[in-house]
């Protein structure tokens, strides 16, 4: 069928799949022509592989360091006349040039927070690699069952305290208006660090030691954002910013357990960028789009696969991981230089409607987000017919 995209608010429900693999084989180009990575992994788990920074996690470890991966992540298969989820195509099509390249690679499409996933990838791992020497956490999501007590927790990204108003960004349009977001009642701070904190990289970390799959030396890493201090309401000092600090204790937590294979557990904090599920935060889309229109004026402007090579060819396997204060790894380091962060800050002082054009970039955020879709790369014949029923080979060869 011939796919085109269809928007409804801050999502797309339709994927190409040439254009997802187009997609994929940008990002694997990004990465070969970096060269290899010196004493990067070789065997890799990453939780939340098929989208957005865990599917760039996992190109960047299988091309830049020639490491086999196992991907888990939860998407819909395609069907003749319906699409599955952008997800599904980047996996089929990230497994296809990984296999092409000698490189083993298998996936899982299931609840990563369940532990049944958590059972079935251990196996898979005992069977085919023996051990992992790293564990990419990267979920992103809106609710988690709870694996003991089948209870449903609901993330929410509101204020802490008080209600927060600032500009928004209608990203179909352009409009920036003025939005007001009431603050967390209830639970709802509880909710979202059972969701979007530490809990399940934990769960993860202690199933894999417990089953003496991690090897020595292994590092783990999640990520989180924290952003200049006009989104800190909605981000840092929000719901979301209390599960990141959930995250951050569990790191610690995690340093402590894996000293005896003398591993390390990590957050690396990434720069904002358009993903499925920044896309769906308020206000950030805004700063999304001035930040992209100042970074790249600048030269400094990455996407997720130039973000995570450098996450680990120049962090976590350079020798030189630079962690913050707060042991953090920061690869938001060039979205926060004060030259960036002041123009930026000017900008959203003085942005309406109808200067927006000139300060902002709407035409990259909105190219970002169909490409995130697969539509709108280089290369590929919309107006030909899809398969829109493509397998992931190691999902359809189970
Ligand atoms: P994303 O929506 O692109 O990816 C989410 C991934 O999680 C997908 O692979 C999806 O399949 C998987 N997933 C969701 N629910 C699942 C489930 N129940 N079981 C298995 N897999 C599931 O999101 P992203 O923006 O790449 O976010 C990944 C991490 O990076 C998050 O922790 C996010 O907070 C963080 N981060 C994002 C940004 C940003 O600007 N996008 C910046 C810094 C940090």
């Amino acid at each position: 069928m011939i796919v085109a995209p269809k928007i409804r608010g801050f999502i797309c429900t339709t994927a190409h799949p040439e254009g997802c693999a187009q997609h994929v084989a940008e990002q694997i180009a990004v990465v070969k022509s970096r060269g290899l990575i010196e004493n990067g992994p070789k065997k890799v788990l990453v939780i939340g592989s098929s989208t957005g920074y865990g599917l760039s996690s996992r190109i960047a470890a299988a091309f830049g360091s020639n490491a086999d991966t196992i991907g888990v992540f939860f998407e819909k298969p395609g069907e003749p006349a319906k699409c599955g989820t952008a997800g599904w195509y980047n996996t089929a099509a990230f497994e296809k040039e990984a296999t092409a390249a000698g490189l083993y690679a298998r996936s899982f499409n299931g609840d990563a927070f369940s532990d049944e996933i958590k059972k079935q990838t251990i196996a898979a791992i005992k069977a085919d690699l023996g051990k992992v020497d790293c564990v990419v956490y990267s979920l992103a999501s809106p609710r988690r069952t709870d694996p003991k007590t089948g209870e449903v927790y609901k993330s929410v990204l509101k204020p802490v305290g008080e209600s927060y108003t600032n500009k928004n960004l209608n990203t179909t349009t352009g409009e920036v208006t003025s939005i007001t977001i009431e603050p967390a009642e209830g639970d709802d701070v509880a909710q979202t660090i059972a969701v979007m904190g530490g809990q399940d990289w934990e769960l993860w970390m202690d199933a894999l030691l417990e089953a003496g799959v991690l090897a020595e030396g292994v590092q783990t890493v999640a990520y989180s954002y924290i952003g200049p201090s006009v989104t800190w309401p909605i981000y840092k000092n929000g719901t979301i910013g209390k599960a990141k600090e959930d995250l951050e204790s569990v790191q610690k937590a995690l340093d402590s357990k894996l000293a005896a294979l003398k591993g390390k557990a990590w957050v690396s904090v990434n720069k904002a960028l358009v993903t499925q599920a920044s896309s769906a935060i308020p206000v950030v889309p805004l700063y999304i789009s001035l930040l992209y229109k100042v970074m790249k004026a600048d030269g400094t402007h990455e996407d997720t696969i130039q973000q995570m090579d450098r996450l680990l060819r120049d962090r976590m396997y350079s020798g030189n991981p630079q962690p913050d204060e707060a042991g953090r790894i920061r690869v938001d380091d060039w979205e926060m230089e004060q030259k960036v962060q002041t123009l930026v800050g000017e900008r959203w002082e003085n942005v309406n409607t109808g200067n927006f054009d000139e300060l902002g970039d709407l035409a990259g955020y909105q190219s970002s987000f169909l490409r995130l879709f697969g539509f709108g790369l280089s290369g590929v014949d919309y107006e030909v017919d899809s398969d829109t029923s493509i397998g992931v080979p190691s999902i359809s060869a189970e």
